[in-house]
């Protein structure tokens, strides 16, 4: 499969993304499409902290900045990424478009790809949280009815689209790209260790958070109550919370920062501090997408504080779905109460989300529609061109 990517000519294939998770779960993909992959970034997440730093750490190519994305209202986010990349595609065409997950860049990427006619691959296709009040339910459905190829994490994601009507063709079940992305850059116990002596904290012996949703952070009564838990919790052991920009802005607007007087307040960490932490955490207390499938690669407990989830696969084991309030901390006690014995079971427990190959059989997946210059037609080398997977016409048109 690797020799044929090599063939790939350079810059073929457009990678879109915008955020941190994106950075997170496509690097592997992007370090072995190698010269053939163009990074694309939207600009959707600005801040150093969870962008620019990250490019660097996790050994990603410059790549090419749009403007006039980030920071904007949702619907300009989505037309100017659009624009931008219709721009790009136009002046050079790429083979295939391959976008991840569920946020606005993504969409945007989806819908250049289909302005242009281009191969679109879906990263995490098939994640459903049924909750139409979330923003990113819409993107995921709608990039999934776009995408050529879409590359299932788990077989219930495949499910969920076949009962949506979606071709099996166009399914692959390939694992999360999460799984090979903790495994690639969490640290060594010695230099877990360090990172642990650097912040007083000692293995098992406290709670990490992350919270950054607006369910959670833009109604000050909400944002309240959930502070408070943390607050709480942290006069029982340490609470680290590594502060996202929007929950920082939400706190101080809201006048809410004596709350946060007992918790370790640190800014936004690295990956590889934040695998640091996560994997020696007792407990994590969380919002975000990711950091559901990271713990069970961890083998960490997790409390979600969320109103509904995506990836129930994590809540078999691993994590504990609790809405916005106050159960947060009793569900924290439960997983605490399970001690030693708790963690070592976890630890024991496979990932529901794959085994560490997905970014691999997502590589081997963009051969089916990426055909190199090299690859013999049936008049001898043919041009490099795309190749549309599932486009043709249904053999009887039931339309009117
Ligand atoms: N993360 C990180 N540093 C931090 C907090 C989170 O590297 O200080 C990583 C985390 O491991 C996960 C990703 O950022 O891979 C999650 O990003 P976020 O919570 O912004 O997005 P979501 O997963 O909810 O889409």
């Amino acid at each position: 499969m690797n020799h044929l990517i090599n063939t790939f000519p350079s810059r073929s294939v457009a990678v879109v993304l915008g955020t941190r998770p994106e950075l997170v779960k496509l690097a592997e993909l992007i370090r072995t499409l190698g010269p053939a992959a163009r990074v694309l970034h939207t600009g959707q997440h600005y801040d150093d902290d969870l962008s620019g730093s990250f490019l660097d750490e996790l050994g990603l190519p410059a790549p090419e900045y749009l403007t006039g994305v980030g920071g904007r209202p949702r619907a300009l986010q989505v037309a100017n990424a659009l624009a931008g990349l219709d721009e790009r595609f136009a002046a050079e065409p790429p083979l295939a478009v391959v976008v991840q997950g569920d946020t606005n860049a993504a969409l945007a990427g989806a819908l250049a790809a289909n302005a242009r006619d281009l191969p679109l691959v879906h990263v995490e296709a098939g994640l459903r949280s049924h909750d139409r009040a979330m923003p990113e339910e819409h993107n995921r459905v709608l990039i999934d009815r776009l995408a050529d190829v879409l590359c299932a994490a788990t077989p219930d994601n495949r499910e969920l689209l076949l009962a949506e009507g979606v071709p099996a063709e166009r399914i692959a079940v390939t694992g999360n790209t999460v799984v090979e992305a903790v495994r690639r850059h969490r640290p060594r116990a010695e230099d877990r260790e360090a990172v642990l002596a650097e912040y007083g904290l000692t293995r098992d012996g406290y709670v990490l958070a992350t919270i950054h949703r607006p369910e959670n952070t833009d109604d000050p009564a909400v944002l309240a109550v959930v502070l408070g838990e943390l607050a709480g919790l942290a006069h029982e052991l340490p609470v680290v919370l590594p502060l996202h920009p929007r929950t920082r802005v939400r706190t101080e607007e809201a006048g809410l920062d004596p709350l946060l007087d007992d918790v370790t307040c640190i800014p936004p960490v690295d990956y590889t501090t934040f695998l640091a932490l996560a994997g020696d955490a007792a407990v994590l207390v969380s919002d975000s997408g990711g950091v559901q499938e990271e713990t069970t690669v961890l083998g960490r407990p997790l409390v979600a504080v969320r109103r509904s989830t995506e990836r129930p696969e994590a809540l078999a084991e691993f994590a504990d779905l609790v809405t916005p309030g106050l159960g947060i901390s009793t569900a924290v006690h439960r997983r605490l109460a399970q001690g030693k014995a708790g963690l070592r079971r976890l630890a024991s427990l496979p990932s529901p989300f794959g085994d560490g190959h997905a970014s691999e059989r997502i590589a081997g997946l963009l051969t089916q529609v990426v055909r190199p210059s090299t690859a013999e037609g049936p008049r001898g080398p043919t041009a490099p061109h795309a190749v549309r997977p599932h486009r043709s016409a249904p053999a009887v048109f039931a339309g009117v």
